[in-house]
């Protein structure tokens, strides 16, 4: 029979929280590593295909936008800093650069994120 409680793996062990972080982050399930944790850009399946751990439980909420929006205003809000303090380019540069910067580093950091923030939830018997 396999175990099915938030924090094991099909085989009864309990991975490390730092594991599973890690399988979240490459958007694979926290439990067994190998189901994809996501059936389209964000679109969370209601198991994993390969263990049937239910994500339905892990309700990451609003938590990845606000650690997205966090980790890339510490990229963006300095480079726009520097930039202006070292060459103080004009503002079309400026805006050039920094605008399409912040919305590919959310687009793209928002689904490790979200799958981080998942298996966090998860390995923290956080669910439901
Ligand atoms: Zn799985």
């Amino acid at each position: 029979m396999m175990d099915y409680r938030p924090g094991t793996t099909i085989y009864g062990s309990t991975p490390s929280w730092l594991d599973c972080l890690r399988r979240g982050f490459c958007r694979r399930c926290p439990r067994c590593g190998e189901g994809r944790l996501f059936s389209g850009y964000l679109s969370v399946p209601e198991s994993c295909g390969r263990c049937r751990l239910a994500f339905d439980p892990i309700r990451a909420d609003d938590a990845p936008a606000y650690f997205t929006i966090f980790l890339v205003g510490h990229v963006v809000v300095p480079g726009l800093l520097m930039m202006e303090q070292w060459y103080a380019p004009p503002t079309w540069v400026q805006l050039s650069i920094w605008l399409p910067a912040t919305l590919i580093l959310t687009l793209g950091l928002l689904p490790y994120i979200k799958g981080a923030v998942m298996a966090a939830i998860w390995s923290s018997k956080a669910t439901g």
